[in-house]
Formats: structure tokens, C-alpha cells, sequence
């Protein structure tokens, strides 16, 4: 009898994507039955994934640090991920801002004076850095808020690389524990992906509908291109010049975690995927991966920065305002700062966009606008948010001669 080959995971979430596709322009005339039947099977897929989040970074993030060494380490190897990602970050924006530019999609647009919209509260920067300490661990914990975890998280493995040897093994020994039980279950709850990507896609394709999406297209379309040229520009010129990885190999080794990235649109939910796609096909080790990529799903959004330089040209274009070079570079630096604040959640860059369009004066009711469209928005911007963190951990490793180049190779060829 012949054997059947296996069909990789990457393809088949991709045959789920393409079924959601198809099955959410089948019911575009009933959308309450892809939200009322299909969407429920997505959701269970968000809330296992959900429920490892807090344990899993928790977990892997104090091994991580620990397992990193001494404070000189862990600094030297936190300064160069903070500085890669302000760095790709900024690009981002620029890139957002000439793909706005170019494609000018606010041309020809009438803005319906009914959809203005209170924005959305943005919390302030300064805020946003002090609430990084939590007066109270345990309930950052519960709340799930994941700069405070980090924080803690590094706190105490810090303080275990303190203390003598074996007054800390034990400690790290349960948590590498915790953490290895977590990987486990994520491969389990990957297996269900293509089931869970299915029923998130359905109900927005059949909700949006192509018709929908007419009017603004060109921003789609602006946000999508200027994501393609980034990852293609950005993190192939970096995983090339420091690891000597084919942009063809990275963007394989990675596309798992892209993918669960397009259809969850949550970075932090991804990050469990995230984390098995670097170590098994890139070759990142343990200690990088577990440090690099939870700190990058809270503050790296190459992708939502992006989204904001397309989508405040845009308003500025609709509402007949010239932005001048010294509101563009107001942009990147706001928008570079905000992706700090932004949670990898859903729809957390639409609010960060009000904080954007006010830090240059631009009509918060802009943001009503793009609100329509968000969701697609999210979806390839939350993917380079993603390709964005799992490129950090290559470029981090392959500094620190850590990168396991021949695991990579195999993996990706
Ligand atoms: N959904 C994005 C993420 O999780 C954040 C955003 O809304 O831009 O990375």
C-alpha cells in the first residue's frame, strides 16, 4: 500500500485560510450564520491559545533571563534587541508614510459626516512607562498585562542569578518545567489551527464582503504593499548581513507565525507559535527565543507603526491638510514610541491611531473611518509584527554566535 505523505501544518493553514475565504463569500448574503455557527470554532482557538499566554511568557521569560547568566548578559542582549526594534520600528513608519504618499489613497474620497466618532482614550506615554512596574505582581498577573509580567518576570530572574546556586535551582527547575508542559500544550492546541483559522476568516469575509472594502481598498492596498516591502526589504537585509540566512529560508521558517498572526491578528496570541517556529526552523536557542520574543509581541509592532504612517496620510488626504517634513518625523517618532503601548491584542493599533493622528493635529474622525476596514488592516500588520520579533531573535542569536545556522538550514531547505 502507498504511503500517505504528511501534509506540513503550514499548508494546511493555509487550506483553512482559503476554505474560510471561500466559505465567508458563499454566506456574504448570511452573514449571522458564519457568526452565529462558524465563528464559535475561531473563538475556542483564541481562548486555548489565550490560556497558555500568562503562564507560557511568565515561565519562559524568568528561564530565559536566568538561564542568560549574569546582569552584564542579559543587559547586553536587552540593549540590542530595544535598539533593533526602535530601529525597524522607525523604518516602518517611513516606509507607511511613503506608501501613502505614493498611493495616495485619500484621493477622491467624500468623508460621511455621520461616521465621525469619538476616538478612543490612548494612554499617555509617560503612563504607559510607569504602569510598566506593578505596585502589585500577582494582580498584573491575573489581569494578564503583559509589560508588567515581562517586568516581574526579568525581576526575579535577575534576582536568581543572584543568589547562590542552589538556593535557586529549584525555583528555575519549576519553571523550565512550566515552561516545557506549555510548549507541549501549544503544539497540541497548533495541531487544531487550521480549524480555528477557518472559523476566524469566515465571518469577516462573509461580514466585510469584497463590496464593503471597494471605497477603501487603496488603503488596503497601501498598508498591504508597504508591509510586503518592509519584510522584504527590512528583515531580509538584516537576517542576511548577521546570520547568513536566505530571506527564502527565514520567511519559510517563520511563515507558521505569520500565519496564525494574519488570522488571530494578536501577536501575543501568536507568541506560543512564535516562539516553536524560531527554535525549530531558524535555530534559535532557548534562552534567546524566550527572552527576545515575549518582550517583542508588548512593544516590537513594525507592522501597526506602518499602519499608522499609511493611515495618517490618509486622513490628512481626505480632509485636504498638507502634512509638512516636520509633522512626518512627529509621526515616526509617535508612532515608533506608541508600538511600546500597544498591546498585541485585536484592534489595539486603531486606538494607538489617535494618539498619532492627534500628536500632528490631524481630525480624530479619522479613525471612525479606518475603523471599517480594521480588521484586514490588522491582519497583515499583526503578521509583520510578528516576522518583525522572530527576525530579532535570528539577528540577536547570530550576534551572540548562538544561532544553530545548520538547524536553520535543514529546517528551511
Ligand atoms: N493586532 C496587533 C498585534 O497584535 C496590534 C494592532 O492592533 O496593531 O500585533
Amino acid at each position: 500500500m502507498k504511503e500517505k505523505k504528511k501534509m506540513s501544518l503550514t499548508t494546511k493553514i493555509l487550506l483553512g485560510l482559503v476554505a474560510g475565504v471561500a466559505a465567508g463569500l458563499a454566506l456574504g448574503g448570511s452573514p449571522d450564520i458564519a457568526t452565529t455557527f462558524i465563528h464559535p470554532i475561531g473563538k475556542l482557538f483564541i481562548n486555548m491559545i489565550k490560556m497558555i499566554i500568562v503562564p507560557l511568557v511568565f515561565s519562559s521569560l524568568i528561564v530565559g533571563a536566568a538561564s542568560i547568566g549574569d546582569v552584564k548578559t542579559l543587559g547586553r542582549i536587552g540593549g540590542k534587541t530595544m535598539g533593533y526594534y526602535m530601529v525597524t520600528t522607525a523604518f516602518a513608519v517611513t516606509i507607511g508614510l511613503v506608501c501613502g504618499k505614493v498611493l495616495n489613497p485619500g484621493a477622491g474620497l467624500s468623508i460621511p459626516v455621520e461616521a465621525a466618532a469619538a476616538a478612543s482614550e490612548a494612554p499617555s506615554l509617560i503612563d504607559t512607562l510607569l504602569n510598566i512596574i506593578p505596585k502589585n505582581p500577582l494582580q498584573g498577573l491575573v489581569e494578564g498585562n503583559m509589560l508588567q509580567i515581562i517586568a516581574f518576570a526579568l525581576f526575579l530572574g535577575i534576582g536568581v542569578t543572584s543568589i547562590p546556586e542552589e538556593k535557586g535551582k529549584p525555583f528555575v527547575d519549576f519553571f523550565d518545567s512550566l515552561a516545557e508542559i506549555m510548549y507541549k500544550i501549544t503544539a497540541f492546541i497548533m495541531e487544531l489551527a487550521p480549524y480555528g483559522v477557518f472559523g476566524l476568516i469566515t465571518p469577516v469575509v462573509a461580514t466585510n464582503g469584497p463590496a464593503v472594502l471597494i471605497p477603501l481598498i487603496k488603503v488596503v492596498i497601501a498598508v498591504y504593499v508597504g508591509c510586503l516591502v518592509h519584510a522584504l526589504l527590512v528583515y531580509s537585509t538584516a537576517v542576511t548581513l548577521t546570520a547568513k540566512i536566505s530571506p527564502m529560508k527565514f520567511f519559510k521558517g517563520v511563515m507558521p507565525a505569520a500565519l496564525t498572526a494574519f488570522s488571530t491578528t494578536s501577536s501575543s496570541g501568536t507568541l506560543p507559535v512564535t516562539i516553536k517556529s524560531v527554535k525549530d526552523n531558524l535555530g534559535v536557542p532557548d534562552k534567546i527565543a524566550s527572552f527576545v520574543l515575549p518582550l517583542g509581541a508588548t512593544i516590537n509592532m513594525d507592522g501597526t507603526a506602518l499602519y499608522q504612517g499609511v493611515c495618517a496620510l490618509f486622513v490628512a488626504q481626505v480632509y485636504g491638510i498638507d502634512l509638512t517634513m516636520g509633522q512626518m518625523s512627529t509621526i515616526v517618532l509617535t508612532a515608533t514610541l506608541g508600538s511600546i503601548g500597544t498591546a498585541g491584542v485585536p484592534g489595539a493599533g486603531l486606538i494607538m491611531l489617535s494618539l498619532v493622528l492627534q500628536s500632528v493635529g490631524l481630525p480624530l474622525e479619522g479613525v471612525a473611518l479606518i475603523a471599517g476596514i480594521d480588521r484586514v488592516l490588522d491582519m497583515a500588520r499583526t503578521s509583520v509584527n510578528v516576522i518583525g520579533d522572530a527576525s530579532a531573535t535570528v539577528v540577536v542569536a547570530a550576534t551572540e554566535n548562538v544561532l544553530d545556522s545548520e538547524s536553520s538550514a535543514e529546517c528551511a531547505s
